[in-house]
């Protein structure tokens, strides 16, 4: 048994000997070495040279960005040969001894396992004997917030009035838990986390020094997987290296590790954007299929719209935003409006806490990938609201020109997904009403919204419309200008659906527009034509302006006979059964009626 342990322990130790983790062999030995903390280490160095040397200081800060190598660093700085100096030598008695852990005057505590106030009892009988080979007998505390008040107490005795050669150096990740009696006895040192670029470039070093190829990409996932900790970039790498022979790449990683990719992800995500839900799905299956775990797939998501919407607010920081930013490509960043992003993000931080409690953690995340389809199309009550307000402005001020379409529905938010195939931009169509008109020649038709038989009539009209200068807007003769650039229409009947068409040649004048639009039912027999409009005043303006009218139905559809205007108020009355303030007034400008 006994030979076992031993033989065990050999073969430990010399594995040991053979292999160190990187986070060790790139321990640093000097301040200049010591990454990503420059103004700690600078105030640290003044310091020393210029003999100011305080009797307790308190490094804290995350873990793994350097405070115990700091500590250490500074004890070798107060005892080495040739000091107190900024830069120990490395090579004396002294400095070998701290490197080594093995300096009877230099002590580490791990504040953690020593968290009684017996130990504490010991330092301050210890304290009175000075040190033994060097200058200063230094205290290493680490974790030092895991004390007990007991020992914080006795601890605050003995450097309240530390004997001159007594050093204590105090390093804790979560400094509010140190007693403020001990803290205002301390220089104080915050670390800080160590920036992304910085660690990628520590762990270029520490490949090429073993000699080992890795793929940019690759060192820069590990980099931002460290969350700004040095020890965890290193220790990661070194698991990275030991599936990768000798050469890191990230679809390595992503194997080996479970994750998904930021390319898979990009693809997820354009296959919603062009109405494939079907393979977007279908790509999701097989992440998980291949051993992704679903936690990891949400975080993974999550990440994404974290760094799209960071882009969005216009930061280009690759060490903030986590993501290198050639990886996603123009369409997809350009997808989304904040307010979009922020709802992706919410969702997919809410359901990384509620899958602990779901019925079936994979069909909680079908359900975000299926909803994340409808993305495009949301738009806040606010904005919504915002939108109808302003388009009441314009309309009254006259800056509107034309109406497509029952522009009244209440379900602007979520439109129909097959519409949206190979449209680069439908965001922008759905968060703006349809009858907006900018005043910039716009390149888009806005039209697009409108359903999908419409489209093809509402193309024909010309978008020179768009930009439209204001005093057209109640010269009705201009109108008539139109028909004469048009191609002569082909003869067949007038249907509802071509009221839109209407609607558009009718665009210069916006109160003919609205009786257009107005227009509820449209039957023809022979060569007799009945437009059915919503109320008494739209039918009357359409009588007084029936020439207009049917030259304009004539060039749509090349009907000729008689028109008949008729009123369908009586048996319809407007805005029945609808609560809303805001819907209702804008029902009423428009002289139409809310649909539900
Ligand atoms: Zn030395």
């Amino acid at each position: 048994m006994v030979i076992c342990v031993i033989l065990i322990q050999y073969i430990f130790k010399g594995e040991h000997m053979a292999y160190e983790v990187t986070a060790t062999r790139k321990r640093p030995q000097l301040f200049d070495n010591l990454v990503g903390q420059e103004f700690v280490v600078s105030t640290i160095k003044n310091a020393i040279e210029q003999k100011r040397i305080a009797h307790a200081y308190l490094f804290s800060g995350p873990r793994g960005v350097g405070k115990t190598s700091s500590a250490r660093i500074l004890a070798r700085a107060l005892n080495c040969e040739t000091g107190p100096t900024p830069v120990p030598c490395g090579v004396c008695p002294n400095c070998k001894e701290i490197t080594r852990g093995n300096s009877v005057d230099v002590i580490e505590i791990d504040g953690a396992s020593n968290t009684s106030v017996n130990d504490i009892r010991q330092i301050k009988d210890e304290v009175l004997f000075p040190p033994q080979t060097s200058r200063y007998k230094i205290y290493i505390i680490d974790e030092v917030h895991m004390l007990s008040t007991s020992a914080f107490n006795a601890l605050l005795k003995t450097i309240e009035e530390p004997p001159a050669y007594i050093i204590f150096i105090f390093a804790t990740t979560e400094p509010q838990k140190v007693p403020a009696t001990i803290r205002s006895r301390c220089q104080q040192f915050h670390f800080q986390l160590i920036d992304l670029h910085t660690i990628k470039a520590c762990l270029v070093e520490a490949a090429q020094e073993m000699d080992v190829k890795a793929d940019d990409d690759a060192l820069f996932w590990i980099a931002k997987e460290s969350t700004g900790s040095m020890r965890d970039a290193y220790t990661l790498f070194d698991q990275v290296l030991s599936f990768s022979n000798d050469h890191i790449t990230l679809s390595q990683i992503s194997d080996k590790l479970g994750l998904v990719g930021i390319d898979q992800i990009t693809e997820i995500v354009e296959f919603l954007l062009s109405g494939a839900n079907n393979k977007a799905l279908t790509s999701v299956q097989n992440l998980l299929d291949n051993g992704i775990s679903i936690e990891q797939c949400i975080k993974d998501f999550t990440q994404f719209f974290r760094s799209l919407l960071l882009m969005k607010e216009g930061i280009t920081e690759e060490a903030i935003l986590g993501i290198q930013t050639d990886r996603i490509p123009l369409v997809v960043r350009g997808a989304y409006t904040k307010e979009q992003l922020e709802a992706a993000l919410e969702m997919f931080l809410k359901l990384y806490r509620d899958i602990r409690f779901s019925l079936n953690p994979r069909f909680e995340l079908e359900l975000a990938i299926s909803r994340l389809a409808s993305l495009p199309y949301l738009a806040s009550a606010t904005e919504l609201v915002r939108k109808l307000a302003s388009l009441k402005e314009d309309l009254l001020s006259g800056k509107v020109s034309q109406n497509v379409g029952p522009a009244t529905r209440p379900a602007l938010a979520v439109a129909q997904p097959q519409q949206r195939v190979a449209e680069p931009t439908p965001v922008q169509r759905v968060a703006e009403p349809p009858q907006q008109r900018v005043p910039e020649p716009a390149a888009i038709p806005v039209q697009k919204v409108a359903e999908p038989q419409q489209q093809e009539k509402i193309q024909q009209a010309p978008i020179q419309r768009v930009a439209e200068p204001v005093q057209h807007v109640v010269q009705p003769t201009s109108v008539q200008e139109q028909p004469s650039v048009k191609p002569a229409p082909v003869a067949r009947p007038f249907t509802k659906s071509d009221v839109p068409s209407l609607v558009g040649k009718l665009s210069k004048t916006p109160i003919l527009s609205q009786v257009a639009l107005s227009i509820k039912e449209v039957e023809q027999e022979n060569n007799s034509l009945k437009l059915t409009f919503s109320t008494g005043f739209c039918r009357d303006t359409a009588q007084e302006n029936l020439e207009l009218l049917g030259s304009l139905i004539k060039d749509i559809s090349g009907f000729t006979g008689k028109i008949t205007v008729l009123c369908a108020e009586a048996e319809q009355p407007m805005h029945k059964g609808v609560e809303d303030p805001i819907l209702n007034s804008i029902a009423s400008l428009f002289r139409g009626e809310v649909q539900n």
